[in-house]
């Protein structure tokens, strides 16, 4: 009996998201007096072992290069069977693009109750019942689990992550990699410097900006403060910037320490995509503005006078 914590990694390194859900993976483990052991595919440049500061006793690692990249369907497989083979009874994910894209599947094939989304610890006092969101965060569910095992996702910045002490033992895994079921090729990161889903800072614009002639302003207060760039949805679907920095209900789901929103409205579709920010900072001409309403901070002005003042004053701090 265990608490498996899936590792998500991309390009040699363990992805932040994954911190999270070690930390939240352990403390389910001591909540259900068991042990927290985490699953890697692939392999990385971080120290595996270090790992144990997030309170998991055991790496285990298919370290298979195969695995480097994700292709859902062989990654369902090989951490089915690593479940199996290391007798886990829940299965913790992130819910980032790889724990949405294969939390399911593996679940499917554990034949393995699944709450995706889920935004706090479960209560195991009465069985077992995880609060998800829904209706895009604006409520909540309970829902309970009662299958052997227990497959959950967990919202990226829902729980904090804590490092403290300690060294896991890393384990070589032997599952069997079968690379000719991969359906899918790795070509190239398709975002810019810095990847929109594993951002710390995130600069988005909407319809605000004008053009795309205008995006200069953004990009220069993007590079300062070392963002991955956003926008609205009709910013891509107007091609003033690429469709995958489109975010919102429709588009990819952002939760970075801080997101900043320059000309953006703040509908609803748009809210559902970002809600999850740390802090976010709405800067609109307009005081009516939906957005101010869901800002921690807000500056009511024009963006062309307010964010190339912000970006020096960035600027000047840091020299
Ligand atoms: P606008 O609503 O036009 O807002 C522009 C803002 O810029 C205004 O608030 C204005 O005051 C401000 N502004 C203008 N000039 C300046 C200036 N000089 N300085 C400062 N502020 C200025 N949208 C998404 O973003 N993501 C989605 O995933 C998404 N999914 C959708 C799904 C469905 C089914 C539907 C129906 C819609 C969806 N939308 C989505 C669209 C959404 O409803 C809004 O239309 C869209 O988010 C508005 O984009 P915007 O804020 O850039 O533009």
């Amino acid at each position: 009996m265990s608490v498996l914590i899936f590792i998500d990694q991309t390009e040699g390194h363990i992805k932040k998201a994954s911190y999270e859900v070690l930390t939240y993976g352990a403390k389910l483990a001591e909540q259900m007096g068991t042990t927290a052991e985490a699953l890697l595919l692939g392999t990385v440049n971080d120290d595996l072992a270090a790992l144990g500061k997030y309170g998991v006793k055991k790496v285990h690692q298919v370290a298979n290069e195969t695995l480097n990249h994700v292709d859902a369907q062989l990654y369902a497989k090989v951490i089915a069977e690593a479940v199996a083979a290391t007798g886990a009874n829940v299965v913790v994910f992130s819910h980032n693009q790889t724990g949405k894209a294969v939390s399911a599947r593996v679940a499917a094939r554990l034949k393995a109750g699944i709450v995706a989304g889920a935004s706090a610890l479960p209560d195991t006092s009465n069985g077992f019942v995880v609060r998800k969101t829904v209706f895009s965060g604006k409520a909540f569910a309970n829902v309970s689990i009662n299958t052997a095992v227990k497959v959950i996702s967990l919202n990226p910045n829902s729980y904090q992550t804590i490092a403290g002490d300690g060294t896991a033992e890393v384990v070589a895994l032997n599952v069997a990699v079968d690379a000719s079921k991969i359906k899918i090729t790795h070509v190239d990161k398709v975002s810019g410097e810095v990847p929109l889903t594993e951002a710390d800072i995130v600069v988005s614009g909407g319809r605000g900006l004008k053009g795309p002639e205008n995006w200069g302003v953004l990009l220069d207060l993007a590079k300062e403060l070392h963002a991955a760039t956003a926008c609205s949805r009709p910013v891509g679907d107007a091609h003033w910037r690429p469709h995958h920095e489109h975010v919102g209900q429709t588009g990819v789901q952002v939760a970075p320490n801080l997101y900043i929103a320059l000309g953006i409205s703040g509908a609803i579709q748009h809210l559902a995509g970002v809600n999850r920010s740390k802090v976010i900072v709405v800067i609109n001409k307009d005081p009516e503005a939906p957005f101010f309403k869901a800002a921690d901070y807000g500056i009511v002005g024009d963006l062309f006078e307010v964010v190339p003042k912000l970006t020096e004053e960035i600027h000047k701090m840091k020299t």
